[in-house]
């Protein structure tokens, strides 16, 4: 998506994948500063280790505890993280939804939960209750963000069953979680509380329909998977690269085959 992007911007740049190993994160590093590449992403397993060898770390990923984006600023490599943003752009281009003010109900508290869960802070949301299987972990998230977003309604509740009795005052219901990957439903999560105007969003887009899709589809809810999110923060890290905003919409359509390569 990116090369097609570059290429419909008239930009001489390239795009290419280099598979690194943990302890070899280091040397990568220096070594894409050492050629002066003009900026990089990061993806799972770096997200976090990676902030000890950059030089300066942006707002947007020290709320979110990790870094997605990486742009060479003349020798200096500064982290960004796009994908909560890309998130909360996501949410505006598939349901014309507009976060601020809404309540939106989290699903997880991993690291996408976290880059989420800043962004909609930052963007105004209304309220934001967060379930998770580990109960621990979602306070801790909730209690650190607190600290960075004291204007924020924040609470976490002890279960899916607990979050499902809030369900009847939610505008959004995202999942971040991992399940739906392998067609796992949401467990002990029943739909049928949301209101008929609730929007379902599930950050998994393969399968492009999960179990909570389906549910929430069948139910009659607007529903959408991750893969305008992922197009979104693709879109915003090229914008930090080149500074230059790519075609509305052909990162999308090239990732949903829609647009030959
Ligand atoms: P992570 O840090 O490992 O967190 C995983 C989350 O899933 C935790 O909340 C975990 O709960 C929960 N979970 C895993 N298995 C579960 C199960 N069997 N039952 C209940 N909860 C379960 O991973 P992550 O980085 O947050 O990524 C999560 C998902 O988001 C992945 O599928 C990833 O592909 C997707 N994602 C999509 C985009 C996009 O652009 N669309 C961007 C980022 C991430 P516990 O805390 O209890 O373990």
């Amino acid at each position: 998506m990116h090369n097609s992007a570059l290429q419909a911007c008239g930009l001489d740049y390239v795009y290419v994948p280099f598979d690194v190993a943990p302890e070899g994160l280091g040397a990568a590093v220096a070594g894409l500063k050492a050629l002066g590449v003009a900026g990089f992403s990061v993806t799972i397993p770096h997200k976090t280790q990676i902030m000890q060898y950059l030089d300066e770390i942006d707002v947007s990923a020290d709320a979110a505890g990790a870094v997605n984006t990486v742009k060479n600023e003349r020798g200096r490599l500064v982290g960004y993280n796009t994908d909560g943003d890309g998130l909360v752009r996501s949410l505006a281009d598939e349901f014309g939804f507009n976060v601020r003010g809404a309540s939106i109900a989290i699903i997880g508290a991993g690291g996408a939960a976290r880059g989420a869960i800043a962004a909609l802070c930052r963007a105004g949301a209304g309220r934001i209750i967060i379930a998770n299987r580990t109960h621990e972990r979602a306070s801790e998230l909730a209690s650190e963000l607190a600290l960075r977003f004291p204007d924020a309604a924040l609470s976490v509740v002890s279960g899916f069953k607990e979050l499902e009795e809030c369900l009847t005052n939610m505008d959004m219901l995202v999942n971040t979680t991992s399940l739906g990957m392998n067609r796992d439903p949401l467990p002990f999560l029943r739909l049928a509380r949301l209101p008929r105007t609730a929007m379902v969003y599930d950050m998994v887009y393969a399968p492009p329909v999960t179990p909570l899709l389906k549910e929430a589809a069948g139910l009659g809810l607007n529903v959408a998977n991750g893969l305008g999110m992922l197009a979104a923060q693709g879109e915003l890290a090229f914008a930090i690269w080149t500074g230059i905003t790519p075609p509305f919409g052909l990162m999308k359509s090239v990732l949903d085959g829609s647009c030959d390569l």
